[in-house]
């Protein structure tokens, strides 16, 4: 592992990875691949899923031998016959970060998976800079993208999400992504209770998304572990976090699987919080569904065939990281 340096106020660090393409633990992209850029993430959202063992919050380790080893990996599954991969970048840290050692490892990746003829999603809570508009319009086809949003209002996305771009920047990325010809849709994480998810907001929000012409929409509900319950604590002003305990009250903490201590919003919280924002995407003409990682009791597939009308069913009862 060497320093590359600092870049705003996230200490860098290149290091090697020994695998570049790792099997899909998301339940319903369990046939899928997945490709990160990186360890660690810049945006330093509070309610962020993943725990990045032995690194400092805004630190971030770039995986550099990644390009290398994608090349290797993907001409020894030729050799064996095997099927091109559909990748995910990324699944544990955003691949968009703006980091430029990040987006160096994430454009040579998207360059060696595309010109292989690979499907490749793409999912964010950053901007997709300029500088890939060749690259993405080129494979348009074989690309499809997921743009993260928390809330249009400036504050509270700044206070939850610090090192993110502003919903507004996003938005600007979402109208660059379609006009390079790709397909966009979104995802609404996390609604917060009595937060993010009252109608004024639900509204501003949906209304922002159709206004450069989002179709379609994932969402799901904060869900808690002990390291978002710390940071949460750690950072959130009293009225916030009194919400939000409150909401929970009640949940238990849940071993699930071989995974972390989880606590879910209780079933009847969620269902009038997506039957609200049902409503409003409705008149709004936006279509959306319960993501199925986060709500394996009511929720989708959100990988399910984009262009029909009703996901599948995940029925997966399982809770696993979706980091971005
Ligand atoms: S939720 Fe995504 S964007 Fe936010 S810190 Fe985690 S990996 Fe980064």
């Amino acid at each position: 592992m060497y320093s590359v340096g600092s870049q705003g106020t996230s200490k860098v660090q290149a290091v090697e990875v020994t695998k570049a393409l790792k099997r899909c633990r998301w339940p319903c992209a369990q046939d899928r691949w997945v490709v990160d850029t990186a360890s660690g993430c810049s945006f330093g959202c509070l309610f962020c899923p993943v725990r990045w063992r032995g690194l400092a919050e805004g630190q971030v380790q770039v995986h550099v031998n990644v390009p290398d080893l994608l090349k290797h990996e993907l001409k020894t599954r030729a050799r064996d016959g095997l099927p091109k991969p559909e990748v995910i970048i990324n699944a544990s840290t955003d691949s968009f970060q703006p980091v430029q050692a990040v987006l160096a490892v994430t454009y040579q990746s998207l360059e060696i998976l595309l010109s292989e003829g690979c499907k490749v999603h793409l999912r964010t809570r950053g901007e997709v800079p300029e500088g890939f508009g060749d690259l993405l319009k080129h494979y348009a086809d074989q690309l499809s993208v997921e743009v993260t949003f928390f809330s249009m209002d400036n504050k509270l996305a700044s206070l939850y999400e610090p090192g993110a771009p502003t919903p507004q920047r996003r938005l600007d990325s979402v109208r660059r992504l379609h006009a390079w010809g790709l397909e966009v849709r979104a995802r609404i994480q996390p609604l917060v209770p009595f937060i993010t998810d009252t109608v004024g907001h639900i509204e501003e929000l949906v209304r922002h998304l159709r206004s450069v012409g989002i179709e379609r929409s994932s969402a799901s509900y904060l869900v808690l572990r002990p390291h978002v319950l710390d940071r949460l604590h750690g950072r959130l002003p009293h009225a916030h976090l009194h919400l939000i305990k409150g909401s929970f009250k009640g949940t238990a903490w849940r071993k699930v699987g071989l995974h972390q201590l989880t606590r879910v919003l209780g079933e009847r919280t969620r269902r009038q919080g997506y039957a609200r924002l049902g409503t409003v995407a409705e008149r709004a003409g936006l279509k959306w569904h319960v993501c199925a990682c986060q709500n394996p009791d009511m929720g989708r597939n959100c990988f399910a065939d984009l262009k029909s009308e009703q996901a599948e069913p995940c029925g997966q009862l399982d809770l696993f990281p979706s980091a971005s």
